[in-house]
């Protein structure tokens, strides 16, 4: 970080805790490898100080902020306008700062579609079962919806799926129906199931003997997408794998909403695979 100068533009991460944030590592890294004068830092801030801390962006003029638990939803009402899928998620995980005028965006949904398509798995007309009806799963549900998937939404909240489910069915044709996270609903709705995606953080480290799903449940025709990055192989995806199921890591979720954020601070397209190499070294050195 030797060059950095006057001119060095600042992007960086809002979010509480935040110390343990890949983003940092994946966006310097595709910085210095596209030679932009652009430095990427983390912002520990907590929600009292939140609506300072959306000033500060405005008044020392950072370019770019990526918004983490639990600002996604309570930073909308200090932005100043917003791209309109983040808008109906009512979530966003990506500010761009221009002359001052903040708006908001969501790259969690696009970030996740494209995870999807980068491992040949195309949802449009099938079935996709959501675990989970938190941030996430509003995001990935309406990126989901918009891509003519049909949804069955579990959540351990049965009320908060239900709420999900009433909201995209205002918008969207698609069959979409919310059911009580359980053992009788994942045996119900697994049969016929293209697409399975835990948005929950059950398995997530170091709670990692935790699984969303019992192993007996799974088959080998299922798609298993789990969200959760760390550790980087969950049990739900050793346990899929084991009995030949594809699986797609949360990791590949985690870099593509990364690339759309660069994308719009600095109007490049990143390395990917630049950007993927550093989280996974990062998660090596966590999980080792
Ligand atoms: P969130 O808004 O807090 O939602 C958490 C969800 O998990 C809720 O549906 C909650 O159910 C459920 N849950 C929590 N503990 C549970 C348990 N013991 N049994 C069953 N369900 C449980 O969090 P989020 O922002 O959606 O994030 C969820 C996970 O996704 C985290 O692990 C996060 O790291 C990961 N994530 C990954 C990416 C990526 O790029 N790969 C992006 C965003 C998030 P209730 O409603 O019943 O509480």
């Amino acid at each position: 970080m030797s060059n950095i100068t006057g001119k060095t533009k600042v992007c960086g991460i809002i979010g509480d805790p935040v110390a343990h944030s890949m983003s940092p590592i994946m966006h310097n890294a595709a910085f210095r490898e596209l030679g932009l004068d652009f430095i990427y830092v983390a912002f520990q801030v907590s929600q009292n100080d939140l609506k300072e801390a959306v000033s500060g962006i405005r008044s020392l003029n950072i370019k770019g902020i990526n918004v983490t638990i639990p600002h996604k939803v309570t930073i909308m009402p200090y932005l100043d306008r917003f791209e309109p899928l983040a808008k109906e998620i009512g979530a966003v995980n990506t500010v761009v700062n221009e002359a001052g005028t903040l708006t908001g965006y969501n790259t969690d949904a696009p970030g996740f579609l494209q995870a999807l398509d980068s491992n040949g798995v195309d949802p449009k007309g099938k079935r996709v079962i959501i675990l989970g009806a938190g941030g996430a799963a509003r995001a990935i549900s309406f990126a989901l919806a918009e891509n003519g998937a049909h949804l069955i939404i579990l959540n351990r909240t049965y009320d908060t799926a239900d709420k999900l489910a009433h909201h995209l069915r205002q918008k969207y044709n698609n069959q979409i129906q919310a059911l009580p996270l359980n053992k009788e609903s994942l045996a119900q709705t697994i049969k016929g199931g293209y697409l399975l995606v835990n948005t929950t953080s059950v398995g997530m480290s170091p709670n990692t003997a935790g699984t969303p799903v019992e192993t007996r449940l799974l088959t080998r025709e299922l798609i298993i997408c789990d969200i959760v990055y760390h550790p980087l192989e969950t049990r739900l995806l050793k346990e899929a794998q084991r009995i030949g199921a594809k699986t797609i890591s949360g990791l590949d979720m985690l870099v593509w909403q990364g690339v759309f954020a660069f994308e719009k601070w600095t109007g490049q397209r990143p390395p990917e695979s630049i950007m993927k190499n550093e989280a996974l070294s990062l998660l090596g050195r966590h999980e080792n």
